[in-house]
């Protein structure tokens, strides 16, 4: 496809903006590629500046689950503006959406709202750490929690696919305090929490974890970390900014049946604006400014836009079977894209929970990062490349999960299986 205007875009992107991209994940450095620069994007489609169109699956990395500019949403947001785009101030907005959120996961009872997963995720950490009088926390390798210095250990996403283990700029004395186990492996967290429990304000976690592909949690997981966090006197926090309205209006929490004591959720909740949010339990959630002493805050947070564009979002999520109709259009992608493989002897595995997936280059199965590592990425980035030629989306990382959203068509699943039987061929 004729891509010279994207060309040019990105190099005059280069000079201005660092890698000529706002996130390193946009860079299609890991597929050997320019990025595409995009003009306008319409229900499953993205169309890019040199008029080129796609059938998307990265759906701005998850919160497109309603597809792109959808009316409905695009209407609150245009409603919205025209009465004052931030205030700075308490609306009742901010209200109707805390109430809707709280409904959708019962273990919230309280929730803040801030502008992006990081920040949900970062003042959920602080709040812990404020709440429990302890330092340290323990993440899981492959999985991303935003690019708090904290949480920037063995992380998922860009830093997976770029291989950055530990990032610069984040001084060891932090990092220190951030312990890391493989995900899935039970025995090794519990033999990290005997040795730190005293100090060991939280466990966090992707329930399913969607930063290293698509890693299911394995039967037994998800509660055991529950009881020791019960047994020890340590948070739960479960990140559902990818997984939150997702996986089940409920998210993985109610998919799996465990709760956390802290929740982040983003993406989908911001209807494409940007937004984050954390809550939970109300005693622990009193301890934030200005009830309590841990601080946090936010000129934008709880903007109206974004307020207006999540709560138009939740409304189509709440309508009658709605995620009947992604696992439906979902299982038969993932389905098809299987058969790809085997027709054209790649191996692959193909996982997926609801209408999240990934396809690894591998036999598979995938239980944590060690095992997503041992993916062929040199395959991946050939199927990316004529995915891309023949039309559809896909993020440009073996490490990242696809999304399906309410706009994808039955004939846009058979276009892409079609794509995929093109691509594999010699792949
Ligand atoms: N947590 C999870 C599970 C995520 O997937 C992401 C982003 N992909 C984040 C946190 C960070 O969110 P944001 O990019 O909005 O800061």
């Amino acid at each position: 496809m004729p891509c010279s205007r994207s060309l040019e875009l990105f190099q005059r992107a280069n000079r201005v903006i660092p890698g000529g991209v706002n996130s390193p994940v946009r860079a299609f450095k890991a597929v050997g590629r320019h990025p595409l620069f995009i003009d306008r994007a319409e229900g499953s489609t993205l169309i890019d500046a040199d008029g080129n169109r796609y059938i998307d699956y990265v759906g701005s990395w998850g919160p497109m689950i309603a597809g792109h500019s959808h009316p409905k949403i695009v209407e609150a947001i245009r409603k919205a503006a025209g009465r004052g785009t931030s205030y700075g101030a308490p609306t009742a907005l901010e209200i109707d959406l805390a109430e809707q959120v709280c409904a959708a996961f019962p273990n919230m009872e309280q929730v803040r709202m801030v502008s992006s997963g990081t920040e949900a995720a970062m003042s959920a950490i602080r709040l812990a750490r404020g709440f429990t009088a302890r330092n340290k926390i323990l993440k899981f390798e492959g999985c991303y929690h935003g690019h708090a210095d904290s949480l920037l250990v063995e992380a998922g996403s860009g830093v997976a696919t770029f291989g950055i283990p530990a990032s610069p700029g984040v001084p060891a004395d932090f990092a220190r305090h951030t312990l890391t186990a493989p995900f899935n492996d039970l025995d090794r967290v519990k033999a990290l929490v005997e040795e730190h429990k005293a100090d060991l304000a939280a466990i966090i976690l992707e329930p399913i974890a969607g930063n290293m592909g698509c890693v299911p949690p394995q039967p037994g997981f998800l509660s055991g970390l529950r009881d020791l966090c019960d047994r020890h006197g340590m948070l739960l926090i479960v990140d559902e900014v990818m997984t939150g309205f997702r996986v089940a209006y409920g998210g993985a929490q109610q998919l799996y049946g465990v709760k956390g004591d802290l929740v982040c959720l983003g993406k989908i909740i911001g209807g494409g604006m940007p937004v984050g949010a954390f809550g939970g339990r109300r005693d622990i959630m009193r301890q934030l400014a200005p009830e309590g002493g841990v601080y946090q805050a936010g000129t934008l947070s709880g903007n109206p836009l974004a307020m207006s564009a999540g709560l138009a979002a939740l409304a189509l999520l709440r309508e009658e079977g709605v995620y009947e109709q992604l696992e439906e259009r979902s299982a038969c992608l993932a389905e098809g894209l299987r058969q790809a493989a085997t027709a054209a002897g790649v191996p692959a595995c193909l996982q997926r929970v609801g209408s999240m997936f990934c396809c690894y280059f591998q036999a598979g199965p995938v239980r944590s990062f060690a095992d997503a590592r041992a993916s062929d990425t040199r395959v991946f980035a050939t199927f990316f490349g004529n995915m891309l030629d023949n039309g559809v989306n896909l993020a440009p990382s073996q490490f990242e999960a696809g999304f399906v959203s309410l706009a994808h068509t039955p004939e846009d699943i058979d276009r892409t299986i079609e794509a995929a039987h093109r691509s594999l061929q010699g792949a």
